[in-house]
Formats: C-alpha cells, structure tokens, sequence
C-alpha cells in the first residue's frame, strides 16, 4: 500500500460485486475496507434473487401435490401453507448466509465497516463519523425500488416488503410488466392468493422474444393470475378492508395489498458524490467508461448502481474485471453480449442471445425452429403446462444467434445453452449433439424442421 493513504481499496457497499472486488483485491495483498448500512450480500442475499427463489419454490408444490395424485400418492387432507413459517424459514436462511457473507470478508483481510459510507474527496470516504483516506474508492451501491407518485401510492409496496409481510392477503395487485412484477405474480398466485397483474402496456416482459414473452402471458392466465393488460392504475385509497385500486377503465379492485415492480434505480443519493467529479445520468446512476471508472480517475463503480445490466452474475465479472484492471494486467474484459439470462416467472422463461424481432434487424435472413410440447411429467400428472423451445439461426454463417425456453427447468438448460452459443456453436454443432433421453433438453439437440 501508498504509505500516504489509509487503504488502496475502499469498497462501499457490501452486495454481489462490492464483496467480490474487496475479497478479489485483499488476495493480492491489497488493504481493502468494505462499508454496508444495511445488510450484508446487498440486494440478491436479502431482499432479491435468493429469498425470491425460496418462495418460487414455495408457490410451486401445489402443482406438485396435484400432479403426484396421478402417480398413486394421496392424503387424507389437502396440504395447506403457513406462510409466517415460510417466511421465518426463508429469513433464517438469509441470515445464515449474511453470516457466510460476514465470514467471507474477515477471512480476506478486508476491515468491514456497518455504517453508511460517504465520500468526502476523490480519496476521502466517511463512515460512522470518522475520516479515511484511500487510494481507489469504489462504489457498489446497488439500486433500491422505484415507484412513481400519484394519488395513493404511499399505499403501494416493494418487493422489499414482500419478504417480511405479516400475513398473506387474499388478493393482490402486482404492478409492472418486468422481471419483478411476473415473479412475484407467480409467487403469490402458486401460494393461493388471488393475483392482479396490472401492466400499462400491451406485453409483458417487452425486451425478451415475443413469441416466449406471449408464452408467458398465457401459461400465467392459465395458472390463474387475471391479466389486467394496456391498464393504468389512477389512484389507490385506503378502506376498511385493505385497499382499493382504481384502474383508469373505471374499475377496481379491493386488494390487501398492491406491489409496485416499476424498476429500481441506483443508490447515490445522499452518498457525497457531489465532492467528486463523478457524472451521473438523470435517473441516478453512475456513468462509468471500459474499465468502470467515473469522471474521477480514483473513483469506480459497477453492478446496478451503473444501470448497464441490473444481474447479480454481471456485477460479480465487473468486479473480477475491474480488479484484473486495478491490481493484474488489464487484459480482463466483460463481454455484454449472450449474457444468459431467466425469469423465475410460471411458467419460468431462459434465453440467451438475440430474440427472433432483434435477429431479424440484424441479420439478413434467419431460419427459427420452434418447438412447443407437453412437459412428460403431466402424462400421469395431468394439468396444462407447455414448454416452447425456440432457436434462431443465421442463415449464413449457421451461428445459433438465439436460444429461448419457456417451461419447467428453463433456467437449468438454458445456462448450459448459453455456454454452446458463447463458444460459437452452429446449428449443426446443435443437430450433431446426442440428446438425454427422456428429457425436455433433448427437443433442442433434435429440431429439424424449420418453423419460419
Ligand atoms: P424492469 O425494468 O424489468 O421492469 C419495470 C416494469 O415497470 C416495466 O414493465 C415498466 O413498464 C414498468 N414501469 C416503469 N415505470 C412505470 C410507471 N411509472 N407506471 C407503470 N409501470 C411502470 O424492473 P423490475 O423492477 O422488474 O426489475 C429490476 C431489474 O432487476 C430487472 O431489470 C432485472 O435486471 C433485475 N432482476 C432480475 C431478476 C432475474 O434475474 N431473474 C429477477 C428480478 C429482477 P414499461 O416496460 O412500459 O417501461
């Protein structure tokens, strides 16, 4: 370390990337602090993906319950859910991993700080009333829900409050046609509520493959959640029973409750960044170049608060990156592109690379197989699920620029998916692949028949 500085690296913010970058430094024999207000693991740990995919499961075994009548299980009462168990269960579990969290980063060397940090220089940062000076300061705040202003919306929650409910209503209102607002409108449909998805416009999950992101609309509306598509909401007012939600056709709903999935945006405010030359864009977030600097050449940010791509896998390979750049030799890159991704929505949705509208901007021709069946499991176990498997293919150069699922395990295939396009695999490199048999993988080893 410069002599001249009290640490090379504070980190403020202990989630996926703040921890993984102070954990990556101290290994090279760097002096690195870690600030966290709130709780360690940041957002995924806490209050996202891990207790999130808790309740996924959660919502899941009635189906399964369902579905084992068929292969001559019964019981003499009907399964019912304590969810103050669930919820206390999921909740043990995440502080068992906030303590892995904490162990973690004592065990690299790095000093944790529980406070919130704020930058008062280039190279200055201030936690719990006392000054440090440090060389590189890195800032990994993360994002923090977003819901507009209108009438009633201090009446609206977040996914945050999900976590913790005191009860479970008997009807909900989920606001919002992303990531968010599907899974939690699966999640508390599968746990018995009476589920409302409210989304302003005309399809859900907007950024994905239309043809699986309409998949997803219709197996949810076949699950049960009632679709309320094209609708805004134009205000929410308290009644006896709980809420009601105006929507702007004249009706409404009378919910226990209303959850507001509208997007999230970085946390810096009120994080000093007004001492620094550090540029942010207008919702918030931190304008970063290749190497994840900011316009203060001491200063680097990555994960959600740079609001490239909000995935907690991302903001772990901007952080091995920027600490390659920092403290290796610079030759670490991030590839933006064919980032495999899922939604833990029912049915569940995995893709990777281009959706057949973006390949068709992009390539000349495209030839797109499709593959839509019934999952085997409901032969003896009875009930509607599809799955839909979907490949676009360059003419051309044969590349496999696409890969789509929708159905049980699509998350499970589609990252080893996103390996073969990563590696550049052909449609051929596809078709000479033996597939696992019986399996649903299989149907993307064995399309011949080009659909489009
Ligand atoms: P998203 O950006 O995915 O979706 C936000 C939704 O809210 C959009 O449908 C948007 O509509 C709608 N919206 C925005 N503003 C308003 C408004 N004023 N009134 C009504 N609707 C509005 O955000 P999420 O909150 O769902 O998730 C945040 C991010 O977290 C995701 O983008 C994802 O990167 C990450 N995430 C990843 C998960 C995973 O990997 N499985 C799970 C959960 C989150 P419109 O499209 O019309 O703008």
């Amino acid at each position: 370390m410069t002599a001249e500085f009290d640490y090379d690296l504070f980190v403020i913010g202990a989630g996926s990337g703040g921890v993984r970058a102070a954990r990556m430094a101290a290994s090279k024999g760097k002096k690195v602090a870690v600030a966290e207000e709130r709780y360690l693991g940041g957002t995924c740990v806490n209050v996202g993906c891990v207790p999130k995919k808790l309740f996924v499961y959660a919502s899941q075994f009635p189906e399964s319950f369902h579905a084992s009548k068929g292969y001559g299980w019964s019981s003499a009462e009907a399964p019912t859910l304590d969810w103050a168990v669930l919820r206390d269960n999921k909740t043990a579990e995440i502080e068992r991993l906030n303590g892995i969290y904490n162990s973690m980063i004592n065990n690299s060397g790095a000093d944790l700080f529980g406070g919130r940090a704020i930058v008062t220089g280039p190279h200055q940062v201030e936690v719990n009333g006392k000054g440090y000076s440090a060389k590189v300061i890195l800032i990994a705040t993360g994002g923090w829900p977003y819901i507009p202003e209108f009438p009633g919306s201090d009446l609206a929650i977040s996914s945050n409050e999900m976590f913790f409910l005191d009860e479970l209503p008997k009807t909900a209102v989920v606001v919002g046609g992303g990531y968010i607002a599907v899974e939690f409108a699966g999640i508390l449909n599968g746990l018995g509520v009476e589920t409302h998805l409210i989304y302003r416009g005309p399809n859900l999950l907007k950024s994905f493959d239309r043809e699986m992101s309409d998949k997803v609309t219709d197996g949810m509306v076949a699950k049960g959640v009632h679709m309320h598509l094209s609708t805004q909401i134009n205000e929410i007012v308290k009644t006896d029973a709980g809420i009601s939600v105006v929507l702007d056709n004249g009706s409404s709903l009378e919910a226990g409750l209303a959850l507001y999935a509208t997007g999230r945006q970085a946390n810096t405010a009120g994080l000093g960044l007004e001492h620094t030359n550090t540029v942010l864009r207008p919702n918030g977030s931190i304008v970063v170049d290749d190497n994840f600097a900011t316009g203060d050449p001491s200063i680097y940010a990555l994960g959600d608060v740079i609001d490239r791509v909000q995935l907690t896998p991302v903001a772990i390979q901007e952080a091995m990156v920027l600490v390659d750049h920092l403290y290796g030799d610079g030759s670490a890159r991030i590839d933006y592109g064919d980032i495999p991704t899922a939604v833990f929505c029912q049915p569940e949705l995995g893709t990777v690379g281009l959706g057949e509208e973006q390949a068709r901007t992009e390539y000349s021709d495209i030839d797109v197989y499709v593959s839509d069946f019934k999952p085997m499991l409901q032969t003896l176990g009875g009930g509607n699920d599809r799955i839909t498997m979907k490949l676009v293919v360059d003419r051309a150069s044969d590349l496999v620029v696409g890969c789509h699922m929708v159905g049980e395990h699509a998350a499970e295939i589609i990252q080893g998916m996103g390996i073969a396009l990563k590696a550049g695999a052909t449609k051929a490199h596809f078709d000479a692949t033996v597939g696992i048999h019986p399996s649903a993988a299989e149907e993307f080893v064995t399309m011949r028949e080009k659909t489009r």
